[in-house]
């Protein structure tokens, strides 16, 4: 199983570019979204058994939320729903240059309002987690329990998923350096290296991060594609060429292809190649995870662009 622990959201995207937030627009949604349930779904879609660790308010943002996952088959038996609270919500708006904000409404819903559970992971469960989650306190102290928990017994799988307007202290900060230590399949963008390694070239955080243990590396970089790395081998692989209508969640969905290919049984190399076409299909429909495409749609997407 794939566990994944994190804030479950409904998003809400601006229909007009450079709006900052601050002017009066047209907005589309509720989207189901939260940077973990992205991910849990595209592990489902894979055929890859997934679950959600969650919690939503009792109102239609919930619903939307939760018949999502459990239509694609994530099981959210551990989603939980709190009666007096609202389900997070979130508002993104794009800029022409591939810049966008976001205003996430987590704190004090019933995004938040998560408790640890001992019965959320089994021993040899592989955890996923999203750096998304890190900057709230409460979602915070559940995802480091389930790393403690799970790395006596399974793998950690990380995405820092680096995110301005949610990674804002010091406590969050060094969350990411404690999961980085216990991953074993590090996932990061080229956003997120920058980031956590400023100045040092993506080559030389590769070798380093094989040489420390970490089994695999993949680094994300939008529309030119990924590169991938194990002890043995190196993948270079260039972006497919598709129109861009909302890149959100592009990066959690990678995650969950990747993973869901790895938990099936796929070679690291198709695994790979497979997670960069799903990147690539998911940004081409608006809204967060309206294009989680199944693997057969990702296999006849590759074989139609054969080159
Ligand atoms: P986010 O944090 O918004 O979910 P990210 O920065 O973590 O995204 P990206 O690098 O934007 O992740 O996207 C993940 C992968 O999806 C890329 O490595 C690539 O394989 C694919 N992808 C993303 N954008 C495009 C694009 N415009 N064209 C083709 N492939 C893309
Ligand atoms: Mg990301």
């Amino acid at each position: 199983m794939i566990v994944t622990a994190g804030e479950l959201l409904v998003e809400f995207v601006s229909m007009q570019h450079g709006c900052g937030l601050r002017e009066k627009t047209h907005f589309v949604g509720p989207f189901p979204s939260g940077a973990s349930a992205i991910f849990a779904d595209q592990v489902a879609r894979m055929g890859a058994k997934s679950r959600m660790i969650g919690t939503v308010g009792d109102d239609p943002f919930g619903t939307v939320i939760t018949d999502r996952l459990q239509n694609d088959g994530v099981d959210v038996s551990f989603v939980e729903k709190r009666d007096s609270l609202t389900t997070g919500t979130a508002f993104v708006s794009y800029y022409d240059n591939d810049k966008r904000i976001f205003v996430f409404h987590l704190d004090n819903t019933a995004a938040d309002d998560i408790t640890y559970n001992k019965g959320f992971v089994d021993a040899g469960d592989t955890l996923h987690v999203s750096g998304a989650s890190l900057g709230n306190e409460k979602i915070r102290s559940v995802v480091l329990q389930l790393v403690e928990e799970v790395s006596t017994s399974g793998k950690i799988s990380f995405d820092p998923n680096i995110r301005q307007e949610l990674i804002n202290d010091d406590k969050a900060k060094s969350a990411i350096c404690y999961i980085l230590e216990k991953t074993h399949i590090f996932i990061p963008s080229a956003y997120d290296i920058g980031f956590l390694f400023p100045d040092v070239p993506c080559d030389d955080v590769i070798r380093c991060m094989l040489d420390g243990g970490k089994e695999i590396i993949a680094i994300k970089r939008g529309g030119r594609g990924v590169i991938g790395a194990t002890a043995d081998k190196t993948f270079d692989l260039t972006g497919y060429t598709v129109d861009e209508i909302d890149p959100t969640g592009a990066g959690d969905c990678f995650c969950g292809a990747l993973l869901g290919a790895i938990d099936r049984g796929i070679p690291i190399s198709d695994a790979l190649h497979y997670a960069n076409a799903a990147g690539a299909l998911h940004v081409t429909e608006m809204g967060p995870m309206e294009y989680n495409p199944t693997l057969q749609q990702i296999k006849d997407f590759i074989a139609q662009n054969k080159g």
